[in-house]
């Protein structure tokens, strides 16, 4: 494309910024070196500016100076009291039925697991081939050790939004009175395809069933409502669009309807009934408590809690307005500066249909990523040819967002230039 054109894409993106009502909220984010264009929010979060300043006091005032008092003071009840502030500033949760727990991995392993037990009669699982690995992985070895089968669901292209997904249809399809539980994603980590989630927990609940949803890819990208969609388990990272950094603790959300007969799979003891009893058998807490296993990274909540600071301050229907318009808008310079230059959209073409990110396909575009890095331009790349690029709704700009794509253009032309 000639310079005009270029230009004019950066006028739009300059108009588009200083229109933004969450613009200033850039300056809460901590600068980013030389890094020009960061479109991977959706894999790591930017830290806030207070951050640094959080974590130093945390070390220097409540550990170094408070001690082991801090247990007393807050640290204990963390994975509760951060759990319930997640629950009502992202996930739509009442008090009582989030926890902030281990990786994301763990924390799914315990809410299958719990789900399994509440389902003991029931001899199935359905899952889909496309779901995240942590999740593959984790089913096909649950299945195996309990004897159970998975009923493995392939994506299929959905009429509406164009890309492949599980469709609601093929979940009632798939479920029966043998199925014990449903675990999918809610945001495609691939193509930020929406499933439809409350028809699809609506379709396994009438057989019986029960959903364990996966949020990674849509917690503080888009407005959750746990409780009304009557989700059974959730779980899901806390340094995607959380930005609570990198090994961040998860979250898990149990429905309080199932809290009180709940097993899990863990069971140490920070989740009894009375924990410094040093009783001589389990008994779990009466509440959310329960899921918690150890000794909880506190210091690994200390970032996290900051970004929940500017969720809180401006929620979260005000920020899935500004996502769907950057990704809007990356769509436009997809049909402007990428399609041209030989990329394939992934992503659904709605903004209803999609999540945080736009994925675009490039046979070159492993063999521009260092062109890119070294440019200061960083969009996520996931093999074969896959730029998932990733707008965080907070700490992201229009016109770096413009900067940016104009760079991977540039990149995939060059990379094809010297192959
Ligand atoms: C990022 C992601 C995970 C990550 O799991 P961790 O145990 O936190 O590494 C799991 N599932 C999905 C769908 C993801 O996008």
């Amino acid at each position: 494309m000639a310079d005009r054109g270029v230009a004019d894409l950066l006028e739009r993106a300059r108009a588009l910024d200083a229109a933004d009502p969450l613009g200033s909220l850039r300056e809460a984010f901590a600068p980013m070196g030389d890094v020009t264009a960061y479109l991977d929010g959706n894999s790591l979060g930017r830290p806030t500016r207070a951050t640094p300043d959080r974590l130093r006091a945390f070390a220097g005032e409540e550990w170094g100076g408070r001690l082991i008092r801090g247990w007393d003071e807050g640290w204990f009840e963390a994975p509760l009291t951060v759990g319930d502030r997640l629950g009502n500033a992202v996930l739509g949760a009442a008090p009582g039925q989030t926890f902030v727990g281990e990786s994301t991995t763990v924390v799914l392993y315990k809410l299958i697991h719990s789900a399994l037990d509440a389902r003991p009669d029931r001899r199935e699982i359905v899952a889909d081939t496309g779901n995240f690995p942590t999740d593959r992985f984790l089913i096909q070895s649950i299945a195996d050790a309990r004897g159970l089968d998975v009923r493995w669901l392939e994506p299929t292209t959905d009429p509406q939004s164009g890309v492949p997904g599980i469709l609601g249809r093929q979940v009632d399809e798939a479920v029966s009175d043998r199925t014990a539980l449903v675990l999918l994603s809610h945001v495609d980590y691939r193509t930020a395809g929406i499933a439809d989630l409350p028809e699809i927990t609506r379709v396994a609940h009438a057989v019986g069933a029960l959903v364990v949803w996966d949020l990674c890819h849509s917690v503080g990208a888009l407005p959750l409502r746990m409780d009304e969609w009557n989700v059974d388990f959730a779980a899901g990272c806390t340094y995607k669009y959380l930005n609570g950094g990198p090994g961040a603790p998860a979250f898990g959300y149990v429905a309080a309807r199932h809290i009180p007969s709940a097993s899990q799979p863990i069971p140490g003891w920070m989740g009894a009934a009375e924990v410094f009893r040093m009783a001589d058998r389990f008994e779990p807490h009466a509440g959310i408590r329960r899921f918690v296993s150890g000794t909880p990274s506190v210091l690994a909540m200390v970032p996290l809690q900051s970004m929940l600071d500017l969720i809180e301050d401006v929620g979260m229907e005000a920020i899935r307005r500004k996502s769907e318009g950057l990704t809007d808008f990356i769509v436009d310079l997809y049909d402007e500066l990428l399609e041209p230059a030989g990329a394939e959209l992934g992503s659904p073409r709605s903004a209803a249909d999609r999540g945080g990110h736009v994925t675009v396909h490039h046979e070159r575009s492993e063999a521009a990523l260092p062109l890119l890095w070294k440019r200061g331009i960083i969009p996520d790349f996931r093999r074969p040819g896959g730029l998932r690029l990733g707008a965080s709704p907070l700490s992201t700009g229009f016109a770096e967002v413009c900067a940016g794509i104009v760079g991977i253009r540039d990149a995939l032309l060059e990379a094809g230039a010297t192959h």
